[in-house]
C-alpha cells in the first residue's frame, strides 16, 4: 500500500518537476511582486477550475475539448510546479530578508 502511494507520488513529482523545466526554458528565472505571483497562481487556479467545469457540467460551453483527465492533470501539474516556482522565489528573497534581520 505505501509502495503504491508512492509510486503515485513519483509520478506526480516527474511531471510536475517537467513542467517546472518547461517553464524555465520559456521565461528563465521569474522575478514578480507578490501581487503579481498571486495573479499569476489564480489565473493557473482558474484553467484548472475551467478543465474541471468542462468535464463535469451538464451544459458545457463551446470549449468542451479544455476537459477531460489529459486537460485537468495538465492544469494540475502546471498550477503545482508554478506553485514550486513560487517557493522558489521565497527562498530567494525572503529567507534572506529574514536571516538579516
Ligand atoms: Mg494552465
Amino acid at each position: 500500500m505505501e509502495k503504491q502511494r508512492h509510486d503515485a507520488q513519483l509520478a506526480a513529482f516527474v511531471s510536475v518537476m517537467k513542467e517546472r523545466d518547461r517553464q524555465h526554458e520559456l521565461w528563465g528565472e521569474q522575478q514578480h511582486s507578490l501581487s503579481e505571483w498571486h495573479t499569476l497562481l489564480s489565473e493557473e487556479v482558474g484553467e484548472l477550475a475551467q478543465a474541471i467545469n468542462e468535464t463535469v457540467l451538464v451544459n458545457r460551453t463551446k470549449e468542451k475539448d479544455k476537459g477531460g483527465y489529459d486537460n485537468m492533470r495538465a492544469e494540475a501539474v502546471q498550477v503545482a510546479a508554478l506553485a514550486v516556482q513560487f517557493v522558489e522565489y521565497l527562498d530567494r528573497h525572503y529567507k534572506q530578508e529574514e536571516k538579516q534581520s
